[in-house]
């Protein structure tokens, strides 16, 4: 069956609501994955159509206690082709975070797990900042790196413009009850997840660490706009086996089908066991 983007659709970590808000989708040319072998995809169909990898996009809703904490902002309102690469349709997160019973002016934190434009495309609308009232929070070094690089692919070269208003997060530094950063550079120097934890409960927004279920099983599929990619790598492999086999459940913005879901071994392998619908 051919890949559709994740819907949206929430958890509850404990006494925390986390709901994923869809943004829209690209479709991308296998070929952002560098050096993978068509037959791997030939093992992962169900996360193709047409032939193309099928890359949700789209932010979390953290809700904890007062607190509302968005975890990326997703591509924007539009339209990217580049041809015989990538197609991306984008621009329902407000919508989304509506249906979720919020407003922007709601949102205390904006915590960006990079900068890449798919992760920031509602900084601001028409010149003007989306999320009013919330701190806005990068990694370290991020703004920094996306300044010099702003012509690089994907860049935020047009949220740079409110760069004084984004604050670097400190490791392990607590935004809101149970919420918590967690460094994790390589993808791009200021790289980060986030950790949710209440009671026995806990969860892990991935940010781009892992972009798709099939890298579960296959560790060698390298990210194309990995900035680091050994150092990526590092990080996929650690935080798969801190994750595999436990009741932590995983937020992954770029998977399809389902954001939320489980790492799991069995039959002689690893993988991804999505949020049942
Ligand atoms: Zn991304």
């Amino acid at each position: 069956m051919a890949a559709v983007p994740a819907p949206l659709e929430s958890i509850d970590v404990g006494d925390i609501k986390i709901t994923y808000l869809p943004d829209g989708a690209a479709n991308f040319d296998y070929s952002v994955f560098p050096r993978t072998p068509g037959e791997c995809w030939a093992r992962h169909v169900e996360q193709t159509a047409d032939g193309r990898w099928v890359c949700s996009i789209g932010g979390f809703l953290i809700e904890s206690g007062g607190a509302k904490v968005l975890v990326d902002l997703g591509f924007g309102d539009g339209q990217l082709e580049i041809p015989d690469f990538v197609t991306v349709r984008s621009g329902a997160l407000l919508h989304n975070l509506a249906r979720a019973g919020a407003t922007p002016g709601d949102v205390t934190t904006v915590v960006y797990t990079h900068m890449h434009s798919d992760h920031t495309g509602w900084t601001a609308v028409d010149d003007q900042l989306t999320f009013t009232n919330a701190r806005h929070v990068a990694g370290p070094g991020e703004v920094a790196h996306w300044s010099a690089n702003a012509d690089a692919p994907f860049s935020p070269a047009a949220q740079l413009a409110f760069a004084n208003h984004f604050e670097e997060s400190k490791d392990d530094e607590v935004l809101a009850p149970g919420v918590q950063i967690m460094q994790m550079p390589g993808h791009t120097p200021g790289h980060q997840a986030v950790v949710i934890s209440s009671g026995t409960d806990r969860a892990v927004i991935l940010g781009d660490t892992i972009h798709c279920s099939a890298q579960i099983e296959e560790p060698d599929m390298t990210f194309m706009f990995d900035v680091d990619p050994a150092r990526a790598r590092e990080w996929r492999d650690q935080l798969l086996a801190q994750l595999e086999d436990t009741p932590t459940m995983v937020g992954a913005c770029h998977f399809s089908g389902s954001a939320f879901g489980r790492v799991v071994t069995g039959h002689g392998r690893r993988y991804w066991s999505a949020l049942a619908a």
